[in-house]
C-alpha cells in the first residue's frame, strides 16, 4: 500500500518508512509519484492543525493516503513559545539568513537571560496527521521534555538540539546523565529512541492498524 508524506525531506520519508514501513506501507514523497505539492500556507495555530494543513493538500492533489507532521519546542518561560513558529523564530533578524539555526540559539540564549536552570523547562512536540482519500482522519501527538541550557553543545541533531539538555526519562533511557548533556551531544539513533517524532510515529503505526 501506497502512502505520500506531503514534505520535501528525505530523511523524514527515511524514518517514516523505518518505523511504519512493517505495517506493509511503502512511503514516497512526491516527486517519486509524479506530483508537485502546492505551497500551502501553515496557518494553523496548533502544530496539529498545520500538520492536517498539509496532509489533507496531499491526500486531495494525489489521491494517496498522506501523512505530515509538524513539529517545533515550546519554552515555558517563554509562554511556550516559539512553538509552531519555531523553524522562523528569528527569522526578523539578519544573521537568521546566514545561519537560521545558529541565530535561533542565539535568540533563544538571549530571550533566556539568566533564568534559572530550574526555570529554563521545555518540550519538543511532533504532531501527525493522516489523511485518506475516502475522507478518514487521524492524528497524534507526542513530546519529548528537557532543559535549555546556557549555551550551545555538541554538533549532533539539528536545530535546537545543542541547547536541549536530555531530561530524567530520555536520559534514563539514552544513558546520559540527566541535565548533564544535550541532544547534540548524543547520536541520532540513540536519539531516536526518545524523541517527541519516533514516539508520534510509533503512535501513529498503532492508530494506523485499525484504518488499514
Ligand atoms: P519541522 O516541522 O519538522 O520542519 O520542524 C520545525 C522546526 O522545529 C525545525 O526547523 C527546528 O527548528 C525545530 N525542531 C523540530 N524538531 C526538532 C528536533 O528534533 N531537534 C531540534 N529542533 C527541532
Amino acid at each position: 500500500m501506497i502512502f505520500l508524506v506531503a514534505t520535501s525531506n528525505k530523511d523524514k520519508v527515511k524514518e517514516f518508512q523505518r518505523i511504519l514501513g512493517p505495517l506493509g506501507i511503502e512511503f514516497k514523497l512526491a516527486s517519486e509519484l509524479g506530483i508537485e505539492l502546492p505551497d500551502v500556507e501553515e496557518n494553523g495555530s496548533t502544530f496539529i492543525e498545520n500538520a492536517f494543513i498539509k496532509a489533507r493538500s496531499g491526500a486531495e492533489v494525489s489521491g494517496y493516503p498522506t501523512l505530515a507532521d509538524d513539529s517545533g519546542i515550546c519554552v515555558d518561560a517563554l509562554g511556550g513559545r516559539p512553538g509552531i513558529y519555531s523553524a522562523r523564530y528569528s527569522e526578523d533578524e539578519a544573521f537568521a539568513r546566514i545561519d537560521k539555526n545558529a541565530a535561533n540559539n542565539a535568540k533563544m540564549l538571549r530571550e533566556l537571560g539568566d533564568t534559572p536552570l530550574e526555570k529554563r523547562t521545555c518540550h519538543y512536540t511532533c504532531a501527525i496527521a493522516c489523511v485518506f482519500p475516502d475522507g478518514r482522519e487521524v492524528s497524534c501527538e507526542e513530546y519529548c521534555y528537557g532543559h535549555i541550557g546556557f549555551k550551545t553543545i555538541g554538533s549532533f541533531g539539528f536545530g535546537y538540539d545543542p541547547l536541549v539538555l536530555i531530561n530524567v526519562e530520555a536520559g534514563a533511557k539514552t544513558g546520559a546523565e540527566p541535565g548533564k548533556l544535550t541532544f547534540g551531544e548524543i547520536p541520532p539513533d540513540i536519539k531516536d529512541t526518545v524523541s517527541h517524532r519516533s514516539k508520534a510515529l510509533h503512535k501513529m503505526a498503532e492508530l494506523l492498524k485499525d484504518e488499514i
